[in-house]
């Protein structure tokens, strides 16, 4: 017996499976961009699967903190569970910081680079700290939260991605049709 493979399940949902993985800083736009993106995808009958920071690190990974060691393996895992994803034709979009070169291109190694597209969600410390979505940058700066990436953790741009959202030029709207015009040609299943 053969087993169902992967082109088998893409046809099945019609769609091909990729990883969209967004990096950036804390407050970004990673999450807000990657709901929207997930709704809009899911309106034109896409399976989507969002993997974000916090749900993970209460879940699957809740063992781990955020020395660089634990960085690594936290994004060891969400890889892995990506590439599970893939095997299954669903697309997922991925929302972690993943803040130095090393660490995504060990996701995009284990994902598989084929299928791995590097969203840049760009927007300067300053502009983060501003917005300060979650209160964090402020107890990172009372040293009230240690390795906190931007603060006292490094955060390293993307060199090449494959597609940069800068969230500071852009309202939400605009910069979620953007990732869309990029994203929907790459998944669109010719047959
Ligand atoms: P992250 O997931 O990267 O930590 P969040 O999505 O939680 O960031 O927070 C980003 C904040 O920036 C939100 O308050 C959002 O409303 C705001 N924002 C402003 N412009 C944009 C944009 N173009 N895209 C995404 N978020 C934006």
């Amino acid at each position: 017996m053969f087993p169902v493979g992967r082109p088998d399940k893409e046809k099945h949902l019609n769609q091909k499976a990729r990883a969209i993985w967004m990096t950036g800083l804390s407050g970004s736009g990673k999450s807000t961009i990657g709901l929207e993106l997930e709704r809009a995808l899911y309106n034109r009958g896409y399976l989507v699967q969002l993997l974000d920071g916090d749900i993970v690190r209460t879940g699957i990974n809740s063992n781990l903190k955020f020395s660089v060691e634990d960085r690594m393996e936290n994004i060891r895992r969400i890889a892995e569970v990506t590439r599970l994803f893939l095997q299954c034709g669903i697309i997922t979009i991925d929302c972690f910081i993943s803040p130095t070169h090393e660490i995504r291109a060990m996701a995009k190694e284990i994902i598989g680079p084929a299928d791995f597209i590097e969203v840049f969600v760009d927007a300067s410390l300053e502009t983060c700290e501003n917005r300060d979505v979650k209160g964090l940058y402020a107890k990172a700066r009372k040293g009230l939260i240690m390795d906190f990436t931007g603060i006292s953790s490094p955060f390293e741009a993307p060199i090449n991605p494959d597609l940069v959202l800068n969230t500071m030029e852009m309202d939400v709207e605009t910069t979620v049709h953007k990732a869309l015009d990029f994203i929907l040609p790459q998944i669109i299943l010719n047959v």
